[in-house]
């Protein structure tokens, strides 16, 4: 077995517990392997291994991989900062976007998304503690933001990604993580395509899950770590 197939096993086992901990359905939560830094050739031992979604944060790098893996049958999600002159290349060669913030960019991702493929799958990026350095829409901006992206054609909101503020205090952590949970029921039930809390990355997953997680987005624990 190679390493990367045991991390994946071990992963998967890690949220199987939490799921059954949790009562919550099996196979409720999926894993997003984040693969920024990572050379095409181990997105390709992740998938042989079983993984088939993968995040990736910045647009030329992730290009690169998808041409050079374009054999491979791989749900591609944007999650990193999106600049509006680079929504033509995201809404052509991705499945989901992860990190949409404004208007903006929903707007020239639909226009931009070609007849010839699926609708594409949009979270809203939240900045969930209100840090000046993070993007993210506001969580009382969410339902508008929600509201204008349900009448864009060619996309179909999925639901909210949340990147907590750094912090050791778990209690903190926690209230972070439940004010997403009570966000993203608010969204559910207002938009019955909404099943995605994407929420959790290799520090804080189990956690996560706990409060309702439904896609961990795990790099360093699955990779290693980054350069
Ligand atoms: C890099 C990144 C991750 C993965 O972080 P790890 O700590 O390596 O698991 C998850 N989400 C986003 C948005 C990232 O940029």
């Amino acid at each position: 077995m190679t390493e990367i197939e045991s991390t994946l096993i071990e992963l998967n086992n890690a949220i199987k517990h939490v799921e059954q901990q949790r009562e919550k359905p099996a196979k409720s939560v999926r894993l997003l392997a984040v693969s920024k830094t990572q050379v095409a050739e181990s997105l390709r031992s992740a998938f042989n291994a079983g993984q088939h979604c993968f995040g990736e944060n910045y647009l030329q790098e992730a290009l690169i991989k998808i041409s050079a893996l374009a054999d491979l049958n791989i749900e591609w999600h944007f999650i990193g900062p999106i600049q509006s002159n680079k929504t033509k290349d995201i809404a052509n060669h991705f499945d989901w976007v992860q990190s949409v913030d404004r208007l903006k960019i929903a707007q020239r991702l639909s226009n931009q998304r070609p007849d010839n493929l699926g609708k594409l799958n949009i979270c809203i990026q939240v900045n969930i503690d209100g840090e000046a350095s993070k993007s993210g829409v506001k969580p009382d901006e969410v339902l508008a933001l929600a509201e204008q992206i349900k009448h864009f054609d060619k996309l179909t909101l999925r639901g909210l990604m949340i990147i907590p503020a750094k912090t050791n205090d778990s209690q903190l952590q926690r209230q972070s993580f439940q004010r997403a949970q009570a966000l993203f029921n608010l969204l559910v039930e207002h938009y019955p395509s909404v099943d995605t809390l994407s929420m959790g990355m290799s520090s804080d997953m189990a956690e996560a899950i706990e409060q309702g997680s439904t896609m961990v987005r795990i790099g360093t624990a699955l990779f290693g770590q980054r350069d």
